[in-house]
């Protein structure tokens, strides 16, 4: 991260901390208690954005930080950071050719059910149809 990002990431968990929303208050909580931006929310907790760049898996049960993330996670949290804070964008990877084609959806980023694409399932690949290498593999590695 260079000086002009590091302060984008600030800003925006700034905006982020202003919300009101009742629902978000415990991550909310979470995120000004470890200045992390919740760039990857779950139901059990959220990938946090430290403002160096470095990612931390924040638990909702017991509100523990750890750096332990999966390379498919922090994948991920790369494509939903931005989506989430446009003003992220420099966080979103753009795929070089070694990657590989997603084998989930074939490489059309969609998942399809019985023909029909579902929009609000995410693919595995994030909606990229493409994966690192890596990742494409520990997923593999996840499904024997
Ligand atoms: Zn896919």
């Amino acid at each position: 991260m260079d000086a002009a990002q590091a302060s984008l990431i600030r800003l925006a968990l700034d905006g982020y901390l202003r919300q009101s929303d009742e629902r978000d208050a415990r991550y909310r909580d979470l995120a000004r208690q470890h200045s992390l931006l919740p760039v990857l929310p779950d139901w059990s907790g959220f990938v946090g954005l430290r403002e160096d760049g470095a990612l931390f898996w924040v638990s909702d049960d017991d509100g523990s930080v750890s750096s332990n993330l999966t390379q498919h996670i922090t994948h991920l949290a790369s494509l939903r950071g931005p989506e989430l804070f446009p003003e992220l964008g420099f966080l979103a990877p753009v795929p070089p050719s070694d990657w590989v084609a997603c084998s989930s959806c074939g490489g059309s980023g969609k998942v399809v059910v019985d023909g029909q694409h579902v929009d609000d399932v995410r693919c595995q690949c994030g909606g990229l149809g493409r994966l690192p290498a890596a990742v494409a593999r520990s997923l593999r590695a996840d499904n024997l």
